[in-house]
C-alpha cells in the first residue's frame, strides 16, 4: 500500500553541517527537502564551544549557535526538519523507504546520507565533567584556545600524532599518552611525532583521572599511570584531547551500501554518490581524513546537486 506512505523527492538523514547544506541547497532548488535530525541535532558541533575557523563569522561563533543558524537557513527556503531517528532503511528499490522512529514510513526518490561519526571517548566519568572546559575530541576545533599552555593527547594513531604534532606549533608542551609500548601511526607521523622537541611520548601510559573543575580555569593537570610499574604522574595541563579514533554512524546501512573497514562509506571519487544510484553521502559518514565543519558542508551541496541532476535525469 506505498500510495499512503508520504512522499518526497530528496530525504535527508542527519542534521550537521553537510545535512544542512544539502537542505539549503535542495530547498532552493524547490525539491522540498525532509532532514531527519537524528540522535543529536546540529551534530558533532553542538559538542563544541567556539568556531573559529568557518569562513563568514569573521568574530568566531559557538558551535551550537552556528548549527541554529544552519537550520534557520534551511528552513528559510522551505526544508522541513523533524525531530526523529531513522530506524531502518530500504534502498533495494526506488522509491526508498525509510522508517522514522519505528513507525512512520517514508517514501524517498533520492536520499541524502549525513549521519556523521562520532569521537570516540575513554569512558571516564573526567571527560563528561570537564567536555568543554579543556577536554576535547578535536584538535583542530579548540586548539587554537591552548595557545602558549601545556596539553596532554591521548591516543597512538595518525589522528593522535597528527593533532599532537598540530598542538605542538601552538602549545608550549605536548605530552602523547600511548596505552602501548609502540604507536599505530604510520612510520612517517611517528617521525614527525619524535623529531618535534616540545612533544614527549610516555608508552605504556593510561589516563588515571583529568583534574580540574568545570569552572573558567578547567582542567588544571592530568594524572597518568605507568601500566607496568603503576607509578603514577601528575602532567601539568590546562587542554586534554581524546584521539583514540571515530567512529561512523553507519550501522544502520549494512548490508545495503559499501563500507570500508572502519565502517565509512565508500563514494565515487569526487562524487556524492554510493553505488546505489539515488543514494548520496556527505560529511564525515564519507570522509576520515578532513572531518571539517567547511569541508562537510562542502560536500553536503555537492550530494544536493548530485541529488537534483539524478532527478532531472529519471524525467
Ligand atoms: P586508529 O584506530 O588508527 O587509532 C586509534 C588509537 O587510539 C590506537 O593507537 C589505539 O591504541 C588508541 N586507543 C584506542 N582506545 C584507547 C584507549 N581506551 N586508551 C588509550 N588509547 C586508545 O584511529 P585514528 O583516528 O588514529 O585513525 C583512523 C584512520 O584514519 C586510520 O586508518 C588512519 O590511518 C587514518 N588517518 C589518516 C590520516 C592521514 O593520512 N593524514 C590522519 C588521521 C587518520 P592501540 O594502538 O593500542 O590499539
Amino acid at each position: 500500500m506505498k500510495e499512503d506512505f508520504e512522499k518526497t523527492d530528496v530525504l535527508i538523514i542527519g542534521s550537521g553541517p553537510a545535512g544542512y547544506t544539502a537542505a539549503i541547497y535542495a530547498a532552493r532548488a524547490d525539491m522540498s527537502p525532509i532532514v531527519i535530525q537524528g540522535l543529536q541535532p546540529g551534530g558533532q558541533l553542538t559538542t563544541t564551544t567556539d568556531v573559529d575557523n568557518y569562513p563568514g563569522y569573521k568574530d568566531g561563533i559557538t558551535g551550537p549557535e552556528m548549527m541554529e543558524d544552519f537550520k534557520a537557513q534551511a528552513e528559510r527556503f522551505g526544508t522541513d526538519t523533524r525531530w526523529g531517528m531513522v530506524t531502518k532503511v530500504d534502498f533495494s528499490e526506488r522509491p526508498f523507504k525509510v522508517e522514522v522512529d519505528e513507525k512512520d514510513t517514508i517514501l524517498a526518490e533520492t536520499v541524502i546520507i549525513a549521519t556523521g561519526a562520532s569521537a570516540k571517548w575513554l569512558g571516564m566519568e573526567d571527560e563528561k565533567r570537564l567536555n568543554g572546559y579543556g577536554v576535547s575530541a578535536c584538535a583542530t576545533c579548540d586548539g587554537f584556545f591552548y595557545k602558549g599552555k601545556e596539553v596532554v593527547v591521548v591516543g597512538a594513531g595518525d589522528t593522535a600524532a597528527e593533532e599532537a604534532t598540530y598542538l605542538a606549533k601552538m602549545c608550549t608542551k605536548v605530552t602523547m599518552l600511548v596505552r602501548r609500548d609502540k604507536m599505530r601511526a604510520s612510520k612517517a607521523m611517528q617521525h614527525r611525532v619524535f623529531n618535534t622537541p616540545n612533544l614527549e611520548v610516555l608508552f605504556n601510559h593510561n589516563t588515571k583521572s583529568i583534574n580540574g573543575e568545570p569552572d573558567a580555569v578547567g582542567v588544571e593537570s592530568v594524572t597518568a599511570v605507568n601500566n607496568i610499574t603503576n607509578e603514577e604522574t601528575v602532567i601539568p595541563a590546562s587542554g586534554f584531547f581524546v584521539a583514540i579514533g571515530h567512529k561512523p554512524n553507519s550501522d544502520l546501512f549494512k548490508g545495503q551500501l559499501e563500507m570500508d573497514d572502519s565502517g565509512y562509506l565508500i563514494i565515487e571519487a569526487g562524487t556524492s554518490k554510493t553505488k546505489i544510484p539515488g543514494v548520496f553521502a556527505a560529511g564525515d559518514i564519507a570522509d576520515h581524513v578532513y572531518r571539517q565543519a567547511v569541508t562537510s558542508a562542502g560536500t553536503g551541496c555537492m550530494a544536493a546537486l548530485d541529488a537534483e541532476r539524478f532527478l532531472a535525469d529519471q524525467e
